[in-house]
């Protein structure tokens, strides 16, 4: 697990502040956007529960919770378009909106991650990143 993956998970699971690891994150020296999206994408698409439309409630709590204001481009996306189509979208967004596309990606996961490990993790799980101190 590279630090940025750990940081991601501390995040997730409540071991690191949201706003402080939101920091750390895009204040990283290496901070590379698609890099991150990358990581953050492949991380939801693999905690979300229902993988034939990805719109399960879990997720439609995610992007509703979002700590952004709603009308910011990356939060109309994900709202108004499906999964794959919205990920797509925000990739090519300009520059301008990718700290805002990460936040958001970020806080998606946490609730996402979250409901996993409350559910099918419960009783305990071979996720190596779910057993981080
Ligand atoms: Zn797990």
């Amino acid at each position: 697990m590279t630090s940025k993956e750990e940081i991601i998970n501390k995040i997730a699971q409540d071991k690191i502040d949201f706003k402080t690891g939101l920091k750390l994150l895009l204040e990283d020296e290496e901070y590379n956007f698609e890099g991150l999206f990358t990581t953050l994408k492949n991380y939801i698409f693999n905690a979300i529960p229902n993988k034939t439309d990805y719109n399960s409630e879990t997720y439609q709590k995610a992007i509703n919770t979002i700590p952004l204001k709603p009308t910011y481009t990356p939060i109309v996306i994900l709202k108004n378009y499906s999964t794959r189509i919205a990920f797509n979208k925000l990739l090519t967004l300009p520059k301008i909106e990718n700290k805002k596309t990460i936040t958001a990606l970020l806080w998606v996961f946490k609730i996402t991650d979250t409901e996993r490990r409350n559910t099918e993790c419960k009783n305990g799980c071979a996720h190596f990143w779910h057993q981080i101190e």
